[in-house]
This record gives C-alpha cells, sequence and structure tokens, in this order.
C-alpha cells in the first residue's frame, strides 16, 4: 500500500501543535507495518536552517500556476520517505502561518501552490500513490484537484481527509475562488462556498474519498450545531464516511526512560529521575517554597484552549498552595495577562512566552498536573504525552480528552485523571482542587501516576486503523 501524507507541518521539520506530532509519527508507524507511506511538507525556513545538511535536492522542478502567477516547485528529498516542497518567496519567512497574532495575507496563494506541488510531485517523481492522505485546511484542495483538474491522471487516487481542528477553515474571500483555479461551478454550497466565502476545508470535506477525525468522540460532537463550527450539516451528509481514530504519541520522542532533554531518567519502576526533575524544574522557574506541587501548562495561547478559565482562577489556585509553570505561545492578550500574574504571584508562576520543544519535555517530566481545560479538543497529545511522564492531566470533559483520560473514582481507587465538565474557571479550580486531594495522600497519588504511565498510547493501534480505513477507501476509490 503507497500513502503520500500531504501536510502542513510535521515534526521534526516544522512544528506549531499536535498537527506536527501526529503527520511525523503516523509515517513512521504506517511504515512500521509495512506500507510504503511518505510525507510532504513544504520547505519552510526553520526546514532549511535546520535539516539542509541531510536534505538532497531530487533534481525535478516544476512550474505550478496559482491564480494569473506561476511559482517555481523544488523539489527536495530527506531520506527515502520525505519530500520537501521549496517556493522561498513563499515559505522562507520567519513563521509557518503567520507573525504578530495575525495570518501571512497570502496563505490562500501559498497553501493553493503547496496543494498543486503535492499533485506536480507525484506526476513527476514517480511515486503514485494509493491514497493522498490530506491533513486541515491547508491540504484542503487536493481532493478537489483529485476530483477535477487531476481526474485523469490519477483515476485510482482516493484521498482522505482528516480533519484536526475544525475550528480553522482556511476561509478566504470570494476572490480566492480564481486563485485556486476550480471553477465558479464549484462556488456553491455543495462545493467549497462556505458562507460567502471559499473555504479550503470545506472543499477538503466535499471533494474527499473519506473524511476523519482524531477522536471517535470528536467524530461524534462535530455532527452537533455545538461543534460543528458551520459544518455539522456538511458533515451530516457525509456521515457513511466519516470516522473517528485516535491519535496516538511517538514513543521514541516521548520517553522520560531515554529523554536527553531532560535531567534525569525515569520509569514506572524507578521515579526517583522524576523527583529530580521536579527539584531542576522549581530552581528553572525560581519557585519559592519548592515542595509544593507543580502545576502546568504547555499550549497554544488561543482561545479553544480555555486559557481564560485558567486566568481568571490562577490567583486562587495558586493561593491553594501550588507552583504554576505555563510555557506558550499565540494569542497576545493572554502573553500579557500571564506576563502579569508573573509579576504579581510571589515567586509561585513562571510565565515562558515561547515554543519550546526542550523546555516542554522538562515541564512535563518535572510537573506534577499538567492543564487542559479546552473548550474544544478534537484529540489533545499534551495530556497522553504528560501521562506518559507520570503527570496527571487535568482536563475539561470533551473531545479526545473524554476518549484519553480516565477520570479517577475515590472508591475504587481507578482513573488516570481529572475531568471536569463546566467551562468555568470554578469548575477548574475544583478539579485541580480534586487532584490536590489525591496528591495529598502519597499512597494513592503513586498508584495514580504508575496506571498513568502504564496506559498505552502508542501509535501502533492507531496506525492499524489507519491502514484498515486506507484499504476500504481504495476499494472505493477504484469504484466506476
Ligand atoms: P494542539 O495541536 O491543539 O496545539 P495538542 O495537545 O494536540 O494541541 O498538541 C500540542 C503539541 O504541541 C504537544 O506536543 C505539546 O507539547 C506541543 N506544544 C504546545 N505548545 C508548546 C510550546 N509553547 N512549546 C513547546 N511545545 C508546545
Amino acid at each position: 500500500m503507497k500513502v503520500l501524507i500531504a501536510a502542513s507541518e510535521a515534526y521534526p521539520f516544522a512544528k506549531t501543535g499536535g498537527l506536527a506530532d501526529v503527520t511525523g509519527a503516523l509515517k513512521n508507524a504506517l511504515r512500521g507495518l509495512g506500507a510504503d507511506a511518505r510525507l510532504i511538507i513544504p520547505y519552510y525556513r526553520t526546514v532549511r536552517e535546520n535539516f539542509w545538511r541531510k536534505t538532497v535536492f531530487t533534481g525535478a522542478e516544476v512550474r505550478v500556476p496559482v491564480g494569473n502567477r506561476v511559482f517555481n516547485a523544488r523539489f527536495h528529498a530527506y531520506g527515502v520517505d520525505t519530500l520537501f516542497v521549496q517556493c522561498d518567496e513563499l515559505f522562507d519567512r520567519p513563521e509557518l502561518y503567520g507573525e504578530k497574532d495575525a495570518d501571512y495575507k497570502d496563505n490562500d496563494f501559498r497553501y493553493t501552490f503547496f496543494s498543486k506541488a503535492v499533485l506536480a510531485a507525484i506526476l513527476t517523481l514517480d511515486f503514485v500513490p494509493d491514497v493522498i492522505h490530506c491533513h486541515d485546511w491547508q491540504t484542503g484542495l487536493i481532493p478537489l484537484y483529485v476530483k477535477t483538474e487531476y481526474a485523469k491522471c490519477f483515476p485510482n487516487v482516493a484521498t482522505l481527509m482528516t480533519i484536526h481542528n475544525l475550528g480553522y477553515h482556511g476561509n478566504f474571500p470570494p476572490s480566492a475562488i480564481s486563485i485556486t483555479g476550480a471553477g465558479y461551478e464549484h462556488f456553491n454550497p455543495d462545493g467549497i462556498e462556505f458562507y460567502g466565502e471559499v473555504s479550503f476545508l470545506k472543499a477538503g470535506i466535499v471533494y474527499s474519498t473519506a473524511i476523519n477525525t482524531v477522536s471517535e468522540n470528536y467524530a461524534r460532537e462535530i455532527l452537533t450545531r455545538e461543534f460543528g463550527h458551520g459544518f455539522d450539516g456538511i458533515l451530516k451528509k457525509r456521515l457513511a464516511d466519516l470516522r473517528g481514530i485516535v491519535n496516538g504519541i511517538d514513543y521514541e520522542v516521548w520517553n522520560p526512560a531515554a529523554d536527553p532533554n531532560i535531567p534525569a531518567c525515569y520509569s514506572a519502576g524507578d521515579m526517583s529521575g522524576k523527583r529530580e526533575c521536579k527539584k531542576a524544574l522549581a530552581v528553572e522557574c525560581g519557585f519559592k517554597d519548592s515542595g509544593r506541587p507543580i502545576v502546568s501548562m504547555v499550549s497554544r495561547l488561543s482561545d479553544q484552549k480555555g486559557i481564560d478559565l485558567l486566568l481568571s482562577s490562577a490567583e486562587r489556585i495558586i493561593g491553594d498552595g501550588v507552583n504554576m509553570v505555563v510555557l506558550g505561545r499565540g494569542d497576545e492578550k493572554y502573553a500579557s495577562a500571564f506576563k502579569h500574574l508573573e509579576t504579581t504571584s510571589h515567586g509561585h508562576f513562571r510565565f515562558s512566552p515561547k515554543h519550546d520543544e526542550c523546555s516542554a519535555h522538562r515541564i512535563f517530566a518535572g510537573s506534577d498536573i499538567t492543564l487542559m481545560p479546552s473548550r474544544y479538543e478534537p484529540c489533545g497529545l499534551t495530556q497522553m504525552i504528560a501521562m506518559r511522564y507520570g503527570t496527571i492531566p487535568v482536563g475539561r470533559h470533551t473531545g479526545g480528552l473524554v476518549d484519553t483520560i480516565m477520570d479517577y473514582k475515590p472508591m475504587s481507587g481507578e482513573g488516570s485523571g481529572f475531568l471536569f465538565t463546566d467551562a468555568t474557571p470554578a469548575a477548574l479550580r475544583e478539579c485541580i482542587l480534586r487532584a490536590l486531594c489525591v496528591y495529598e495522600s502519597q499512597g494513592r497519588w503513586a498508584e495514580m501516576i504508575s496506571a498513568a504511565m502504564r496506559r498505552d498510547f502508542t501509535w501502533e493501534t492507531s496506525a492499524k486503523r489507519y491502514i484498515s480505513l486506507f484499504k476500504s477507501i481504495m476499494r472505493k476509490g477504484r469504484r466506476p
């Protein structure tokens, strides 16, 4: 089976969030199961700066028309299974999608170009996949092109559209229709029109062979008005082709027993290293009363993540006797509120306003509790990473958090985290207090940590489910 994963980011090359973790790890997991899976992403500045030594120009270069302009796409290979699409005018920039709270104004050009370049790569580089696996709005036009402009080139190629986050639509003004080259016959409610705009995500939903999202619970939630972001109607129409497959995490990258980023390694059998990590984190953060439990949050700073719930309750939570560290980049309004909190928290709160992989590892290893008060959460990797590091997640009862966190049951002692339902600061604080109660009883806490660390979040099970989904849509793709 040949699978081409087309995505706008993939770990370790370029990452802003969980999408990158998923595309990077899924490619490896599929290959581990015998599939010929390959990955294609843009050649961003960060890719050039960090990976150019191991990157080889394939010699293939094509002209890609986008709207009334033509761009050059140069294809670079990294090992046998990864391709980068170079177009410096569009991708040689400091960030992936935008700067200073604003998207790049030409994102419609950038990802139309990328989607067309992916199809040009297939034609040029002699790797015709059975399935093109598309991820989020940035690659939403690919299924449209496979059904229209490229239908004759790829009659047997199926497309799977994976929705990692329905909140990001890739919406552009109607004039973007001429940039995509899709033709006005597709600009209607059954095509890529979304309330008067052009939606790249909708193109993926409407024209793909099948759709999936990243947890079973989120696959159910997105059919409702509350979580459907306006797409619930169109998703209901495609119900027969909609699946939910929960993500895994990469056990090589996230492994407390052999993690080069943390001060001391540890495992469920010997937790002394975690105590070292906690001490080191308390020193790094300059915490007063370093014996206090450490509560952490590692997150994009966006409305989705329930940052407002934390900000409204943080002073009280700190007053309940914890030290708190937040590592996050994103919305400036949240960043400045956290900066302010740091100045008033008397050494019990530290904010790190950046995206920093190594620091994320140190925080997961060194803290006791990690927060995910998300308003919605398609899957969430953070809670799984935390459990792997023996850090107990406190999360909202939504999306993939429901599928992956077993809420603690005091009578039986079962559970690997704590869930709360109401999206209110009070409910978040109450849930943290529940966790702190168990923390105080060290025996029960140790059992809980051990249960959390034993949970299986490897990619293998999910990758097997992807393979059977690919097989089913390959059959469909070949139907007359
Ligand atoms: P999302 O994809 O919505 O951002 P997930 O929980 O699925 O959320 O995945 C987030 C990933 O990004 C995790 O690997 C997490 O550790 C990482 N991450 C988020 N914010 C930061 C940050 N500021 N620095 C380093 N890693 C981060």
